[in-house]
């Protein structure tokens, strides 16, 4: 019998999450990946809820926890740097947390065997028909696939291409922000510091790397525009909001223009009537993304994979079942983490939350 053959867009969580548990399930897997290699990033995720049932059925939870930060939780202070209160580690760190290239490292090795890994493509077309979809890539040939999931991202190139603009789907919190890494010229060790005033927070961190503090400068913004602009501008934006700032802003906005490590996002979340097309269907932040600041993404992701999966196999392969079941599954899940990033988003300098790009 010929295998159901399936691409999946991103490898990061929710797509190798998914190609896990499909290729163990017989399917044919190809994950396409834009960026050269698997993405180092500095900050870490943590989980959260049934993500142990996920992380415990893909057989690595034991090798997870050796990652974890241990993180000690975070100072809250003033603008002179005094302290005005603590959080308790599990407010950023949940139930366990470790350092996010792990967890895809970790991901990307279990299922290296079985799946076919295609780095530095991207889908460019998609052309949907009776009996499969048509894809074209950027660099490789075009192929035929049954089934397509997009796992990439809240900028997923599946969304756009099968379910329209980004400024259709996307909310934004009213917050953007940059990270990037510094010397831990403040000796944090495995703790955290955040200053937040009004439409403005400051998070310096030191995870794993006690020499490394990752830095979290973060402020009000009216759209995500920003996110499409060059880093030139972007860190112009940042000056511009800190500006007058005391405490460790003068420092950390000179380290920001050395960091080679320097990245900006706005915080959005992704919010949609339906989560499949035909044999087109979103797993994780492309479908669904509650924002980093719910504290959910990571767990909702691997949560996501696996209902899917789940869904597909009770469903004898039948995708239109499937998917259906697997969003009436999923949604109360996700609604419930999307109003708790949108309240978190206050924290971090960010407004309300209103629709639009
Ligand atoms: C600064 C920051 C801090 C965060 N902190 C936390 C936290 O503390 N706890 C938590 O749970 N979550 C946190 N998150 C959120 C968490 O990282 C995401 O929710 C989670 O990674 C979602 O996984 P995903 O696989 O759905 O999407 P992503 O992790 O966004 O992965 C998408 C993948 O798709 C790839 N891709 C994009 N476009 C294309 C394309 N055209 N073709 C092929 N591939 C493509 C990307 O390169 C990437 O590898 C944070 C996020 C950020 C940005």
């Amino acid at each position: 019998m010929t295998k159901t053959k399936v691409l999946i867009s991103g490898a990061s969580v929710a797509g190798p999450a998914l190609a896990y548990f499909l290729h163990r399930d017989g399917y044919d897997v190809t994950v396409v990946e834009r960026a050269p290699e698997l993405r180092d990033s500095g900050y870490a995720v943590d989980f959260r809820g049934r993500a142990f049932d996920v992380l415990e059925e893909m057989g690595i939870l034991a090798e997870i926890r050796e990652h974890d930060t241990k993180m000690r939780g975070t100072v809250l202070v003033d603008e002179r740097g005094v302290e005005t209160g603590r959080l308790p580690a599990e407010v950023f760190a949940g139930e366990l947390e470790v350092p996010k290239r792990e967890l895809t490292r970790i991901l990307h090795r279990i299922t290296a065997d079985g799946v076919a890994y295609v780095f530095d493509d991207s889908i460019s077309a998609l052309t949907r028909h009776e009996s499969g979809v048509t894809v074209e890539f950027e660099r490789s040939a075009a192929r035929e696939f049954d089934l397509v999931f997009g796992a990439d991202g809240v900028y997923s190139k599946v969304r756009q291409l099968t379910f329209g603009p980004h400024a259709d789907m996307l909310r934004h919190l009213g917050l953007s922000g940059a990270g990037f890494s510094t010397a831990n010229y403040l000796g944090l060790d495995r703790n955290g510091l955040l200053q937040h005033a009004t439409g403005t927070a400051i998070y310096l961190f030191s995870l794993d790397a006690a020499e490394r503090l990752t830095v979290s400068l973060s402020f009000g913004t009216a759209s995500p525009a920003l996110d499409r602009c060059g880093r030139d501008e972007q860190e112009k934006a940042v000056r511009a909001a800190f500006a007058g700032h005391g405490w460790q802003a003068p420092r950390l906005l000179e380290a920001m223009s050395e960091a080679d490590d320097f990245y900006f996002s706005s915080t959005c979340q992704v919010h949609m009537d339906r989560w499949s097309c035909g044999r087109i269907a979103l797993v994780g932040d492309s479908g669904y993304c509650a924002a980093p600041t719910s504290g959910m993404g990571t767990s909702q992701a691997l949560i996501g994979a696996w209902t899917l999966a789940r869904n597909l196999a009770s469903a004898g392969g039948d995708h239109t079942t499937a998917f259906a079941a697997y969003e009436a599954e999923l949604r109360p899940y996700v609604a419930e983490n999307q109003v708790k990033g949108r309240q978190a988003a206050v924290m971090f300098g960010g407004g309300a939350g209103s629709a639009g790009s």
